[in-house]
């Protein structure tokens, strides 16, 4: 984001509605009037305050940069708006088990684990998150294809690519799939990773109920300590499968 020094009347309605509070700065003009600026280090690029300021001197705009790689890269995980190239879709991650009555992307035997990293006013460093990701690339985990961090990443290896590791987001959600004899290890191994990331991130587990009701991961989240908020769907039969289910 930029602001017009020459259009800027300094009112300060801007800088109340910076997502990450410390982005938008009071500083003097020239002919010592005050107006304000935006500190480029510090701005995510997601937009809020365009979208939510009605600015009395229209002198806020998106930046040039944001088109051109590797600040766009910025944009695409801060700015829900944004579509990224990997997904088609806007925001941080894929519809992920949203729709899984009908992609059946998670089948029975499989879990889904997402990592949910950076929150509006934090962020997060591409640099923490691919701490998380080279020790699951270890694990041998399936990335994602579609994932817009997969698409910045070496998924043999877990790194990403050097120009975006100095990178700080809104926010980026890792998605990988394992077969649950491998939750036990990639848990620990996140749990391991979670002391070097200096940022918040949140943890999703993602399986399909067995026919009689149980939620078979509940044994393990148990047994490892992790506390959790079950949060379940229900295909109502509102979406035609496109899958063939594989057991009964
Ligand atoms: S809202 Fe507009 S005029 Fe007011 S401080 Fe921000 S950029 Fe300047
Ligand atoms: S684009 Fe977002 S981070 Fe940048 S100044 Fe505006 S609200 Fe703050």
């Amino acid at each position: 984001m930029i602001i017009d020094e020459n259009k800027c009347f300094g009112c300060g309605q801007c800088m109340a509605s910076c997502t990450v509070g410390s982005a938008i700065f009071f500083t003097r003009r020239n002919d010592s009037a005050v107006i304000c600026q935006v500190d480029q280090e510090e701005c995510l690029e997601c937009g809020n305050c365009l979208r939510v300021v009605t600015c009395p001197g229209e002198a806020m705009s998106e930046s040039e940069s944001i088109h051109t790689y590797p600040r766009s890269v910025t944009k695409y995980f801060s700015d829900p708006r944004w579509t990224h190239p990997a997904t088609q879709i806007p925001g941080r991650g894929t519809e992920e088990v949203k729709t899984n009555d009908v992609t059946g992307r998670i089948r029975r035997g499989q879990v889904g684990v997402a990592l949910e990293f950076g929150r509006p006013g934090l962020g997060a460093r591409f640099s923490d998150v691919e701490k998380v990701i080279i020790k699951l690339a270890r694990l041998g985990v399936h990335f994602e294809e579609n994932n817009p961090l997969t698409s910045l990443m070496d998924p043999e290896t877990g790194h990403l690519d050097p120009q975006v590791l100095s990178t700080r987001v809104l926010s980026g959600i890792l998605e990988i799939m394992i077969p649950i004899e491998k939750l036990d290890a990639v848990l620990e191994t996140i749990r391991e990773a979670s002391s070097q990331v200096e940022s918040v991130f949140s943890l999703d587990v993602i399986c399909r109920m067995d026919p009689d009701g149980t939620i078979p991961v509940l044994d393990t989240l148990d047994r490892l300590g992790f506390a959790y908020r079950p949060n379940a769907k229900v295909n109502m039969g509102l979406g035609r499968p496109l899958f063939q289910e594989d057991s009964p």
